[in-house]
């Protein structure tokens, strides 16, 4: 049962992950690095174009619908629901 749990844990962690968002934007190709947390898709500097790699994080309600449609099959329902149950009770702390 506590391996089921932390599966469910894990797998919720990682679909509201935004560590690649708090990253600090940098220029590979001159090292150019904004003094704030801008993210531009040409670098101002060289000019270089930056595909944004980063993707964008699932919402929380993304990641709730997720852990929904998993139950019984990807996550134990029971943990599912009782994970659920504490994000409503409790809601999510977003910050680290
Ligand atoms: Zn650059």
């Amino acid at each position: 049962m506590e391996a089921l749990i932390i599966a469910t844990a894990d797998a919720f962690d990682a679909m509201t992950d935004d560590r690649e968002l708090t990253l600090k934007w940098k220029c590979d190709s001159c090292g150019y690095a904004p003094g704030n947390d801008e993210r531009p898709d040409v670098c101002p500097q060289c000019g270089a174009q930056k595909r944004r790699t980063y993707r964008q994080p699932k919402t929380l309600d993304g990641a709730i619908d997720e852990l929904r449609r998993g139950a019984g099959t990807q996550f134990h329902p029971a943990v599912v629901k009782a994970f659920l149950t504490m994000i409503e009770r409790d809601g999510v702390k977003t910050d680290v």
